[in-house]
């Protein structure tokens, strides 16, 4: 007998997204993905990928590219902003692949999204197509975008970020919380900081009380340099996603720290102001014919560079469990999903809210160890 396997549909082609809508791909399952952006650019931004995440880029087919594409940091130091001492040295590099299985890169994002983007069926992939509408009519959910179309599928699988449509149907109307935190973002190309007299390391987060930043390479030949910080502001109210810094700004901010970080706001051109956003776990990750994943169900902020690491294991869960219980049985799976992921987003949620994670040394296989494919699964019922 053969079996038919649902339609789905991914809402939002983030990383999330895009994790999840390849692997649904790979295993057979017609998916299409709606994207409200018109495309995708290549925006200043770096992300860490941790031995987890690469696990999963191993079953996507496309771990060997990004070891090319990234850097590899032998360690990730935590260094006083001030003084210069060394807080944490935990080890990376050929110590992450012995240890955690798999390598730990920095990379562009925007080259990290567009190879995922790439690894998916093009016809099947729609931008310009802002879900504003969902009806899950109980045997088939109708969306309903802003340009005036419509679609149908089995499934709907809310991967829309923060102020995702899917939670909002869910759970209602809630806007994040606003973490009284800023991140201030810049690319700087390696190339002017030759002038200086300094060892800019691969990886490292340099700190002092109540604010931090976060500097590591972005591309394998260590061209473009990066950093993020995570600032104290008690208000955000510019009703838009980010808006510019400036390096005045920067300055002001980072006055009392050492002549690195001097160094790197000296050479910024450009740099970006993000609100970190947050939530409290949610009470529901899915209901009947839609599920919840990445930052739609627990948006964090990103001080353990897990964030989209969490989405993208999510991703690789939520498949598993479809491939476990049958994805005709989609209310299982959908909460064995969730019975298999809410702990553990729940506690990165709480640490990167903390913000202590790696200041000093501490044992973090719990974070990198971690494989989404070997977990032993737990039963929802014995949660
Ligand atoms: P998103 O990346 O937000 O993607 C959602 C997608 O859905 C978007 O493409 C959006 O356009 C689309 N969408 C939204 N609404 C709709 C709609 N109605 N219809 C159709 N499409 C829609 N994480 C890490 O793992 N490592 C890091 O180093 C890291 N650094 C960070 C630094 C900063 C300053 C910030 C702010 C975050 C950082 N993160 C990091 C966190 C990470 O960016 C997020 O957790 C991650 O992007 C979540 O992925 P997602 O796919 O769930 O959501």
């Amino acid at each position: 007998m053969t079996t038919t396997k649902p339609s789905i549909a991914v809402i939002g082609a983030g990383l999330g997204g895009a994790a999840a809508a390849a692997l649904l791909q790979k295993a057979g399952y017609p998916t299409q993905v709606y994207e409200q952006a018109p495309e995708f650019s290549r925006l200043g931004a770096g992300i860490h990928l941790g031995p987890n995440a690469m696990k999963v880029m191993r079953r996507i087919g496309i771990e060997d590219q990004l070891e090319r594409m990234g850097s590899h940091p032998s360690h990730w130091f935590s260094r006083d902003g001030e003084t210069g001492e060394y807080l944490s040295r935990i080890p990376l590099g050929d110590f992450a692949k012995q240890e955690y299985g798999a390598a730990y890169i920095t990379v562009h994002r925007g080259d990290l999204h567009a190879l995922m983007v790439d690894q998916l069926d093009q016809d099947r992939l729609h931008f310009g197509k802002r879900l504003q509408k969902v009806d899950d009519q109980g045997d088939q959910v109708v969306m309903n975008f802003a340009d005036g179309t419509e679609a149908t599928a089995d499934l709907v699988i809310g991967a829309d970020g923060v102020n995702s449509v899917i939670r909002e149907h869910l759970l209602g109307e809630e806007a994040p919380i606003y973490s009284g935190w800023v991140a201030h973002r810049a690319i700087i190309p390696a190339e002017k900081l030759k002038a200086y007299d300094l060892d800019f390391e691969a990886c490292v987060k340099w700190w002092s009380e109540d604010r931090h930043m976060m500097v590591y390479y972005v591309t394998g030949d260590q061209k473009e340099y990066y950093y993020v910080t995570g600032v104290p502001e008690p208000d955000w109210n510019h009703g838009t996603s980010f808006v510019d810094s400036s390096r005045e700004e920067m300055r002001e901010a980072f006055k009392n720290y050492g002549p690195e970080v001097q160094a790197l706001i000296d050479c910024t051109d450009k740099v970006t102001k993000w609100p970190l956003l947050e939530r409290n776990p949610l009470p529901l990750w899915h209901d009947n014919r839609l599920v919840l994943l990445g930052d739609a169900a627990h948006p964090m902020k990103p001080h353990m560079a897990q964030g989209a690491v969490m989405a993208i294991e999510d991703a690789a869960m939520l498949v598993r469990c479809m491939e476990t219980t049958g994805a005709d049985n989609y209310a299982d799976a959908f909460e064995l999903y969730r019975a298999n992921r809410f702990e553990r987003a729940s506690r990165v949620q709480q640490v990167s809210h903390d913000n202590t994670w790696l200041r000093q040394n501490e044992d973090p296989a719990w974070v990198f160890a971690h494989d989404v494919y070997e977990v032993p699964l737990k039963d929802p019922k014995t949660e």
